[in-house]
């Protein structure tokens, strides 16, 4: 057994030395614009070399998220040159094992790659607000590539139960809808709300079904209101149609201020809409009078914390979560992120570098 273990952290070492001498191919963001005539660029490049307090990884899936669009189209801030994106990497180590995450080990990474531990927000437990964090795939390389390095506090083991391919959306689409749900405090077997149906609501309407909770979802696409009934929604409709009765909670998953305030318009009073989008157009003017008085309230979901990760992915193994992936290999990176940005696909698209 012992034998078996070092023979196999030999192979790893030996994979990890040939796969620094030859590099290893990887999506680069060369010039943030649009993804039709700014795509990223498929390329060879230096794989990542182990630093202290982090693991090396072979990167087995890679989730595609709405936040790498908008990171690759420039609608976020650019934070570094020749960026790899991609923050929702299952992943095997094979550099900077230790005792507790051993080599050959499976783990996920999420888009928070690291906090600074020390700020307000991290000393009273928000985490998720850190003044100075790390994101994957944004101030540092993330997934879209053979290789990347994580944070060893910052990657969480995988239940066996979820193989590769459904476990990536899990890690960020997945989890900040856990997260979602959290901020709205949804209680069970309340009305809740999902405005937009991408790879987010698609999770999250299972997390909420085990809940006992009502489901009234809203999408403008077909596919989504189709893949939405199938799911179990009581209701379905278009982004013109409001859902029939007033809701305890509404999360919005669309990146448009038009949807928070339908999102706002079918609440009941004292209702909480939670706005899960890192990037929104604008919020049109609204009515306060009719919209927001009644204690309704507005909140924004900002990043996660490492326990809404261990949290979720032990509901996901339990309730047997199963997303809807359609896969890409790496050299289709940016059909992958055109897919997500035209709503193409049902559930989530996963890299398979
Ligand atoms: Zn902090
Ligand atoms: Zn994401």
């Amino acid at each position: 057994m012992r034998s078996g273990s070092a023979r196999r952290a030999r192979l790893l070492e030996y994979s990890r030395s040939i796969s620094r001498t030859v590099g290893m191919k990887a999506a680069s963001l060369v010039s943030p614009g649009e993804i039709s005539t700014h795509p990223l660029r498929i390329e060879e490049v230096p794989p990542p070399d182990l630093t202290p307090g982090h693991v090396v990884l072979r990167v087995r899936a890679c989730g595609v998220c709405r936040t790498d669009l908008h990171i690759v189209e420039g609608e976020l801030p650019r934070r570094r040159e020749n960026l790899i994106p991609g923050h929702q990497i299952v992943a095997e180590i094979i550099g900077g094992g230790r005792p507790d995450l051993p080599l050959g080990m499976r783990v996920g990474v999420c888009w928070m790659g690291g906090v600074d531990g020390t700020c307000w927000y991290c000393q009273q437990g928000f985490e998720n607000l850190c003044d100075s964090p790390t994101f994957t795939g944004y101030t540092v390389q993330g997934g879209y590539a053979e290789r990347a390095l994580a944070r060893a506090d910052f990657v969480f083991p995988l239940p066996e139960s979820l193989d590769d391919l459904h476990a990536a959306p899990l890690l960020c689409a997945g989890i900040i809808g856990f997260r979602s749900l959290r901020v709205a405090e949804v209680g069970r077997g309340e009305r809740v709300g999902l405005f937009g149906f991408g790879a987010s609501a698609h999770l999250a309407i299972e997390v909420l079904k085990s809940w006992k909770c009502a489901v009234y979802v809203s999408s403008r696409g077909e596919s989504h209101r189709r893949l939405a009934a199938s799911l179990g929604a009581d209701w379905v409709g278009n982004e013109h149609e409001q859902p029939p009765v007033e809701l305890d909670r509404a999360i919005t998953f669309a990146p448009s201020g038009d949807v928070v305030v339908a999102a706002l318009a079918s609440l009941r009073k004292g209702g909480v809409v939670a706005i899960n989008a890192i990037h929104l157009d604008r919020i049109p003017q609204f009515d306060y009078d009719r919209l927001l008085w009644g204690e309704r309230q507005l909140r924004s979901v900002a990043n996660m914390t490492r326990a809404d990760a261990r949290d979720f992915l032990e509901v996901a193994a339990k309730i047997g979560l199963k997303p809807k992936v359609t896969v890409f290999s790496l050299p289709q990176a940016n059909e992958a992120l055109t897919a997500v940005k035209n709503d193409a696909i049902d559930g989530a698209a996963v890299i398979v570098p």
